[in-house]
């Protein structure tokens, strides 16, 4: 055949193939434990996602451990067809610093598709930890040096940044305790398995409604607007001055998925970002969607770039790695 009709009888392939997309259900790998916090996100997001896409199934992957790297490894290497796409959050910027080997490249490997929100983190513990206000957490802590465990979801992980800040910030070391997520490190906690932990409030606040756990404080240098969690004080404001983290979570596809598929996924994304229950819903666990202009793949790549900046030389002079 003549090259031109060769090139013109390709393009009309991949356009068809593109004008379908997506013709089967999309997976979206979340790297924590079914139940989590990331996956509570990812859920609610689907729901809707799902109704910009054409109805489509969008399907949800639990693949945790390892922090996260191990769902992101795995979407890095899938096929850049549109089909397989990762939710993450803070750990996408966290990873470079933390492992000497990362098995992807954060910045290179992926398609930046757009963020998602922002959630802030709180301070919890055991339900039957004689401690009832931070004051009495710290006391505790300092009488118990050597006998604390603490939960997160490994390496890499929200809880884990978090936790690791604290000790810094306190000088007491305490030996964690990873889960594949926060779901099963939550479960110990209410068990009495383990002392304390950090979590997004998108799983914390209705265990601190409901006085299922103790709640010490919010990790952002401002109070919190969720009813459940406004009496809520800051570490900031409790002698930890300028401790501040908040997470955030944004969606990606494998390097070289098509243009106009990420194009169709950035609209449905965007679309989903509006939706008046997804909001409510995300207020409601304390969690805070972006505005539009933050939804941009160029906006959200140049915003984990800076995260990496922000948080690398923290957890370089933290010393901790993993291999
Ligand atoms: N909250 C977890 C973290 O610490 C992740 C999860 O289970 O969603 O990163």
């Amino acid at each position: 055949m003549h090259k031109t009709l060769l090139a013109l009888a390709a393009m009309a392939v991949t356009g068809a193939a593109l004008a379908a997309y997506p013709e089967k259900p999309v997976t979206i790998v979340v790297p924590f434990s079914a139940g989590g916090p990331t996956d509570k996100v990812a859920r609610d997001l689907a729901e809707v996602m799902r109704k910009n896409l054409g109805n489509q199934t969008v399907l949800i992957e639990n693949v945790g451990g390892a922090g996260g790297t191990l769902g992101s490894a795995k979407v890095a290497k899938a096929t850049n067809d549109g089909y397989t796409l990762l939710l993450h959050h803070i750990g996408m910027a966290t990873a470079p610093a933390l492992y000497r080997t990362l098995p992807y490249k954060v910045l290179d490997d992926f398609e930046y598709v757009g963020m998602i929100n922002e959630v802030p983190m709180t301070l919890i513990g055991r339900p039957n930890l004689p401690a009832g206000n931070y004051a009495e957490l710290v006391k505790w802590l300092e009488a118990n040096k050597g006998k604390i465990n603490l939960a997160n979801a490994g390496l890499g992980a929200a809880s884990h940044l978090c936790g690791l800040l604290f000790q810094q910030s306190l000088k007491i070391d305490m030996t964690t305790v990873p889960y594949k997520g926060t779901a099963p490190a939550m479960s110990d906690l209410l068990g009495g398995q383990v002392d304390i932990m950090c979590d997004q409030t998108t799983n914390t606040s209705s265990q601190i409604e409901g006085g299922k756990v103790k709640a010490f404080a919010v990790t952002t240098l401002k109070p919190l607007t969720t009813p459940a969690l406004a009496k809520l004080p800051t570490l900031d404001s409790q002698g930890l001055k300028g401790f501040n983290v908040a997470i955030w979570h944004g969606l990606y596809a494998p390097k070289g998925t098509p243009k106009p598929v990420l194009d169709q996924l950035n609209a449905a994304l965007r679309n989903a970002l509006k939706d008046p229950e997804f909001i409510k819903r995300q207020e409601a666990l304390g969690a805070v969607v972006v505005t539009d202009n933050r939804v941009s793949p160029a906006e959200h790549k140049k915003f984990v770039e800076a995260e990496i900046s922000k948080w690398g030389p923290a957890i370089k002079a933290a010393g901790q790695y993993a291999d």
